[in-house]
């Protein structure tokens, strides 16, 4: 049995939940418990804060669990940091009253800056060689420099549009992060074997949701070239068509070149395009 642990309610509850069920992972749904058992998978599921997750990892109570790379910097435990997740990206920014102007990282030099992140923030500060007071709070950081407890702050940050809602504009990224899975460093064996396999899951999951599959008809004289954009997971496939001097061809492409390719292909003159989602992809 491995036991991982998710945050239980939060910006990282869905998407790791939905991560679990798109690698085939079944737990019941309704009301959520502090542990659950999976139906079809030796896993149980621990429902913990975020900011405890990375002790109980590092303790062995949880094997493995997920949670943003910021906690697990600010906690600093030891703990395996297994693979990214590529959800719930965000920056660890300071921000300073939009008003006022700034110079640098010299502005902070002897100042308050308010954060949750105190140890990734004195890091920060002791690279730049910057002396400056750091308050830790909870909670609400953005409102801090507002009410007169800090010259700045040093939060999370995604948007930006907390920070505009506070007067404050962001000066500094430091760091940033997204979801990760991380684990026990000393797993036994079997545990070991469950965490590789649910890795060989979140893989194809996520290498599918980072491809489409790519259907057209082309003329026969454009397939070298087709095939020069379209280079697919080995080679395209190409089908003749009924109609002499054409082919259908099926490919792979990456998400992010998709409009990039659909231009080239329609100038080589491919019709009746079809992109189609994939749902898991194992190279
Ligand atoms: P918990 O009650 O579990 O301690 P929390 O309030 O600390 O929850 P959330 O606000 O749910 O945490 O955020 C969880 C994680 O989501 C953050 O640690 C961060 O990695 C990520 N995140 C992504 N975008 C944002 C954002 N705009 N603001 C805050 N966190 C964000
Ligand atoms: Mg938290």
């Amino acid at each position: 049995m491995l036991k991982i642990a998710l945050q239980k309610s939060g910006r990282l509850s869905e998407k790791s939940l939905e991560l679990l069920r798109e690698c085939g992972i079944k737990l019941a749904s309704g009301d959520r418990k502090l542990k659950m058992e999976a139906d079809n998978f030796p896993l149980e599921v621990l429902f913990l804060r975020d900011d405890d997750i990375p002790q109980y990892v590092e303790q062995g109570v949880a094997d493995v669990g997920i949670l943003g790379e910021n906690e697990v910097w600010e906690k600093d435990k030891q703990v395996q940091v297994v693979e990214k997740l590529g959800f719930a990206a965000c920056r660890l920014s300071l921000a300073i009253p939009k008003e006022v102007s700034y110079p640098g990282t010299t502005y902070f030099e002897g100042r308050r800056v308010a954060t949750s992140y105190p140890h990734v923030l004195a890091k920060f500060f002791q690279e730049k060689g910057i002396c400056a007071e750091i308050e830790a709070i909870s909670g609400s950081v953005e409102i801090a420099p507002s009410i007169g407890l800090a010259d700045g702050i040093f939060d999370v940050v995604s948007t930006g549009s907390t920070l505009l809602m506070n007067g404050l504009k962001e000066v500094e990224v430091v760091l940033r992060s997204e979801a990760v899975l991380i684990a026990y460093p000393h797993l036994d064996e079997l545990q070991r074997k469950l965490l590789d396999k649910i890795l060989f899951r979140i893989r194809a999951v996520r290498k599918a949701a980072a491809h489409k599959y790519i259907l057209l008809n082309a003329p026969n004289e454009a397939i070298p070239d087709i095939a020069h954009i379209l280079p697919g997971m080995k080679s395209p496939t190409v089908l003749p068509l009924l109609q002499p001097g054409w082919s259908s061809v099926h490919s792979v492409v990456p998400e992010d070149m998709f409009w990039d390719v659909i231009d080239e292909l329609q100038r080589l003159g491919a019709q009746g395009i079809l992109v189609v989602d994939i749902e898991k992809m194992i190279l």
